[in-house]
């Protein structure tokens, strides 16, 4: 399934900020572009519209958020927290960001849009050999035979490593392999 079609089937073919089904597109939000489902928020063309324009946004339009920004993923709280935190003339906006619950790093990816600034948060982003963006329970190959320091053991080259997580260090990401849990290095890492 293409990004599009899994973003039409989570978003209920709907823009997932005000709802309407008309002139939909895919907008990633940014700073990080994985290009993928988690980082990708489905939109009408005019919240699209209001989040990439110059200018003041709409109070009235983004009366909508008052519903969207209790949904469930990550990526639409970004969004509706930025265009909220936006509103700085509009009290009730105010009033509702307050309201709103960030876990603390769906709360840094949002204030990390506000900044403009993709240099530094570009840095977090674990990439595999290829430069292909790995995430917590993405499945990865070795491509190198690895000398697992401490467990005594050498990693194959070839093996499937499941369910991988990904921590602050972009270099690593750790993983089970002959039933360990070790940290492996992602040059050494394919995305399978
Ligand atoms: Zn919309």
């Amino acid at each position: 399934m293409d990004i599009k079609t899994e973003l039409f089937t989570r978003a209920n073919s709907q823009c997932e900020l005000c709802s309407s089904d008309t002139n939909l597109v895919v907008h990633e939000p940014g700073p990080a572009s994985g290009g993928t489902v988690a980082t990708s928020i489905l939109l009408c063309s005019t919240c699209l519209e209001q989040l990439t324009s110059c200018e003041a946004p709409n109070g009235n339009h983004w009366h909508c958020l008052k519903d969207s920004m209790w949904s469930e993923f990550p990526v639409v709280q970004v969004v509706a927290w930025r265009v909220l935190k936006s509103l700085v003339t509009h009290s009730w906006a105010q009033d509702l960001v307050e309201q709103m619950y960030l876990d603390d790093e769906v709360l840094k990816w949002a204030q990390a849009g506000l900044v403009g600034d993709n240099s530094s948060d570009e840095s977090v982003v674990t990439k595999d050999c290829h430069g292909a963006v790995l995430q917590t329970g993405d499945a990865v190959i070795i491509i190198k035979d690895l000398d697992v320091k401490g467990a005594g053991f050498t990693a194959k080259r070839g093996t499937l490593v499941k369910n991988i997580s990904v921590g602050d260090n972009p270099d690593l990401i750790e993983g089970r392999v002959n039933g360990t849990k070790i940290y492996l290095k992602t040059c050494f890492l394919k995305r399978a």
